[in-house]
């Protein structure tokens, strides 16, 4: 992928879809999420809709992202009412990524016909791990083999892009364990992986076991086994293209690079969050909430920011520098180079200029330079009409 073909998704137009329910809630878990709610997801389903069109017609969409939850907890007619309002109200391009998250233990070769039906021709496994002692410290609901039966069944059904979502740094993984995970993923031959560390979230049960005394996960093993994952994962075709997300050529997730180019993408959903109109805002997050809002004809919105004046040029080079390929020159980029922390980072190699472009070439150390970014202040002679956008 050219540097063009990255910024080119600050003009697309996405939309995420939040499904909240969950066969049971894992320990480690803090999104917007139910379990033991099924007699909801129809009321649920009708809310979305209703949302969708509350919200107003909008663009045409490129691409259209079904998270989670667990989309494919719920049946794929409830998901394709869901889509057939979004092209009702607004069109979704012939080429469109259309994606959805979905657990193995529920991707039957039925299921999975059902949904490339629908319309969906993504599919995002929440594998986690091939060490089913790590699954089930994770609270996970499959096992290794199920991931295999998955992604074959999914493959069966005309799924051309497959992508596995993993976890590494559980206490109770080995780096052999790790190592076997990442090898057992990449013979499934994926068109993309995800890799994130294990973190211990304020409020879950894993945060409450870890206080009591359970062991919490180790950031220098984890900073290893990422290293492991920089190195397997390109010898098997999958290129880094954002700190958590390798993919093969052309098959980067289209949602995501239309976020991290600070492209504009709507949202529907509990606990949702969209971008438009240079306004961050999101929805209600508990789930009784957000249906009883939108049943009584309002829009289910909690919250919003607007992203103005400086703070535009700071939102472009923290959403962008997480790309492999950077963000684009513009007085942010100026303005890191002419600071002590910045110069620091550009000498021990943290990021570098090329081509007019600002890398993070180590991406573990991604945090950092993301401090040095907040802390920026506009160059001198900066006016706002003079800030840029990716394109
Ligand atoms: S399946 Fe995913 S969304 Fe559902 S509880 Fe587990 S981690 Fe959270």
């Amino acid at each position: 992928m050219t540097n063009t073909d990255v910024d080119i998704h600050a003009v697309k137009a996405a939309a995420y879809v939040h499904i909240p329910f969950c066969s049971a809630v894992c320990p480690y878990c803090d999104f917007a999420v139910v379990a033991g709610a099924d007699d909801r997801i129809e009321r649920y389903i009708d809310a979305i809709v209703a949302e969708i069109g509350l919200a107003g017609p909008w663009r045409v969409l490129d691409a259209v992202y079904f998270g989670g939850g667990t989309p494919s907890h719920v049946s794929p007619h409830f998901l394709g009412l869901v889509l057939g309002a979004l092209v009702a109200l607004h069109g979704i391009a012939d080429d469109a990524e259309i994606s959805l998250e979905a657990n193995p233990e529920d991707f039957s070769e039925h299921r999975a016909d059902a949904l490339l039906t629908a319309g969906f021709n993504r599919v995002s496994f929440g594998a986690q791990s091939f060490d089913d002692t790590v699954l089930a410290r994770l609270g996970r609901r499959h096992r290794a083999d199920d991931i295999e039966g998955s992604v074959d069944n999914a493959r069966r059904a005309g799924f051309g892009n497959i992508s596995l979502d993993l976890i590494f740094g559980t206490p109770e993984e080995s780096e052999r364990s790790w190592e076997g995970s990442l090898q057992r993923a990449v013979d499934l031959r994926p068109d993309h992986v995800s890799c994130y560390a294990l973190t211990v979230e304020p409020g879950t049960p894993l945060h409450r076991e870890v206080k009591a005394g359970a062991d919490a996960p180790d950031p220098d093993v984890q900073a290893d086994r990422y290293e492991l994952a920089e190195r397997l994962l390109p010898l098997a075709g999958l290129e880094r293209y954002e700190v958590s997300n390798w993919s093969r050529a052309g098959q980067e997730c289209r949602y995501n690079l239309v976020v991290w180019a600070q492209g504009e993408y709507e949202a529907y959903g509990n606990g949702a969050h969209r971008f438009l109109n240079g306004v961050r805002s999101h929805n209600v997050r508990r789930l009784d909430a957000y249906v009883d809002r939108v049943e009584a004809g309002l829009r289910p919105i909690a919250g919003a920011d607007p992203i103005e004046g400086w703070d535009v040029e700071i939102d472009r080079l923290f959403v962008g520098l997480r790309r492999s390929a950077g963000v684009g020159p513009g007085p942010g980029v100026e303005s890191l180079l002419q600071t002590s922390g910045g110069q620091m980072l550009l000498r021990e190699g943290v990021i570098e200029v090329a081509e007019g472009r600002l890398m993070v070439l180590r991406p573990l150390l991604t945090d950092e330079v993301h401090r040095q970014v907040l802390d920026l202040e506009p160059p001198k002679g900066w006016v706002e009409s003079t800030n840029t956008d990716n394109l």
